[in-house]
């Protein structure tokens, strides 16, 4: 098995090729015919798996296939600082992981009109709003600081087409599943009908089973 079987979008496959990445690994093999399909998936995987390209090589490349969605007007353009509208939303536990994912989507996303951006807790958000300002189309995110931007105004939630909740049970372990349902079921967030919800945990407790049932629709499980 190659990049190229399942088809993934052709510049979306060069910047595969310039990373050297020749075969995909078991749950990049799983993940792109599914999320390609429009599916819903619940994953168990590890890390080292090769988990991350498993959400952003399908999402990817349907975005590059279907050409960037048009954004409302906002009216607090040029006012108090602009509103994002990503079409891609990956939420992970940490500072670490979400900025390694944000790595790899600039590194799979060069050349191309997404642009990623990276925000989690700790930091300056000061910087973090000017980077948004630049272009969010994809956003990787804590879920606390996130929430905070969220409550800001300075991000919507109405375009996402891509939901992603990646090392759920460590996000789960480490208290984050108020904010996290703040952030999913919050009334402006894409329908779990209009979106495709993807998660990746290392276990499948039952809280992991509920996250699954609440947010998922009709969903395929794999386990590698
Ligand atoms: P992850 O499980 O997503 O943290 O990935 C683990 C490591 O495997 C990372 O260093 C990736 O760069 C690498 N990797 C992921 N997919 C592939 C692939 N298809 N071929 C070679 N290396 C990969």
């Amino acid at each position: 098995t190659t990049f190229t079987s399942p088809p993934l979008d052709a510049h979306l496959i060069s910047n595969i090729e310039f990373a050297r990445y020749t075969v995909p690994t078991p749950v990049q093999k799983y993940s792109i015919p599914i999320v390609g399909a429009g599916r819903d998936l619940m994953a168990c995987a590890q890390t080292g798996s090769g988990k991350t390209g498993g959400f952003l090589f399908p999402v990817l490349s349907e975005l590059f296939l279907k050409g960037p969605a048009s954004v409302p007007e906002d009216p607090n353009a040029g006012y108090r600082g602009r509103k994002a509208y990503p079409s891609v939303l990956i939420l992970a536990p940490t500072r670490e992981l979400v900025s390694q994912i944000y790595d790899e989507a600039k590194k799979f996303a060069y050349r191309s009109w997404v642009r990623p951006a990276v925000v989690y807790g700790g930091a300056d958000i000061g910087t973090q709003l000017r980077q948004i300002e630049r272009g969010c189309d994809l956003l990787v995110a804590t879920p606390g600081r996130l929430v905070d931007l969220i409550e800001r105004a300075r991000i919507s939630l109405a375009n996402i087409k891509y939901l992603v909740l990646d090392e759920a049970d460590r996000m789960l372990d480490m208290g984050f599943e108020p904010q996290i349902r703040r952030i999913v079921e919050k009334e402006d967030m894409t329908g779990v009908q209009d979106r495709v919800t993807l998660m990746f945990s290392a276990t499948f407790p039952r809280d992991i089973q509920y996250l699954a049932r609440d947010f998922l629709k009709d969903y395929i499980f794999l386990s590698v």
